[in-house]
């Protein structure tokens, strides 16, 4: 009996094995496309449970290839819509769909250009095991959303494992730069999952990483361009002392005097709320940035 309705425990649709879909349907993996595929459906399972339940959830799945991940997701009841470009992938995911009527929608279309957001039209949770230069590009776009907060409820990406660090590291970690104070700044960024990579089919030649992000409860309201400014010039000579490499920043000498922040220190140093800090200074003193 369990109970009924829940995506956990409805019965599933018996599926081939992945490596079937992807005989059937011819799909040798195309390295142009960054095509490293999951087929270990515990793997597949353990992932699509990291943003939580998702029951009735509405999730974007970028790149499903043969939907090792797309089933997972499906399993576990969301309801999922797909970008991908690969259209040798189409019909496996048609088979998918129609293994769980209402539930999938595809679209073949490039990620860096579908407008997700008007395409789903409701708050979602986007899952991806993306090739990585994608995946930087997407992520960089989501964390950068404008409103805030954003259109996504929580992003469950997989990375590269060096920049899964970088997305996570804190102040005086060797990975910590830009993109963890873009990631951190109004988001909580966890490392997920290690994935080892013998995982992949083919395997990639470096390890792998789960990343979850979720909007902070609390954002604090500084404008991103100001937080752009900022690192870029900092991270930009990151061994650099801050009253060197934020020479050019307009408002930064005083915003460090404001915010207490010593200018011999070095990028690398200062703390996610150490960045908030300078911005918010600048945000309220500096009338208009220079170029
Ligand atoms: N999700 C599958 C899995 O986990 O086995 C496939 C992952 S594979 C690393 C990346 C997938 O993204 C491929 O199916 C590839 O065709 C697709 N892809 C690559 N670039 C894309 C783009 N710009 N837009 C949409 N999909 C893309």
């Amino acid at each position: 009996p369990g109970a009924p309705g829940r995506g956990l425990t409805a019965p599933s649709p018996a599926l081939p094995p992945l490596r079937d879909v992807i005989r059937t349907h011819s799909l040798q993996a195309s390295k142009a496309l960054g095509q490293n595929f999951l087929l270990d459906e515990q793997l597949l399972g353990r992932i699509a449970r990291i943003p939580g339940d998702l029951d009735g959830a509405a999730v974007f799945e970028v790149g499903p290839g043969p939907g090792g991940l797309t089933r997972a997701l499906l399993r576990a009841g969301a309801d999922v819509t797909a970008v991908e470009r690969d259209r040798r992938c189409l019909p496996a995911l048609a088979e998918l769909g129609a293994a769980f009527p209402d539930k999938l929608r595809v679209v073949e279309d490039d990620a860096l250009r579908f407008d997700a957001a008007a395409a789903i039209g409701a708050p979602a949770h986007i899952v991806a095991n993306l090739p990585y230069n994608v995946g930087t590009a997407l992520l960089v776009r989501w964390l950068t959303a404008d409103p805030w907060p954003s259109w996504w409820l929580s992003l469950t990406l997989m990375f590269q494992a060096e920049v899964a660090e970088r997305i996570v590291a804190h102040a005086g970690d060797e990975a910590y730069g830009r993109l963890s104070v873009l990631a951190q700044w109004r988001s909580d960024a966890r490392l997920a999952m290690r994935v080892h990579r013998s995982a992949f089919t083919p395997p990639p030649k470096v390890m792998s990483a789960v990343v979850h992000i979720v909007p902070a409860a609390q954002p604090t309201a500084v404008s991103m361009a100001t937080m752009e400014r900022l690192t870029a010039a900092a991270f930009g000579q990151r061994r650099k002392m801050l009253r060197q490499s934020l020479k050019g920043v307009a408002g930064a000498d005083r915003a460090m005097e404001v915010a207490g922040i010593d200018p011999t220190r070095r990028a690398e140093t200062l703390s996610v709320a150490d960045f908030v800090a300078l911005a918010r200074v600048m945000d309220g003193e500096v009338a208009t940035p220079s170029a």
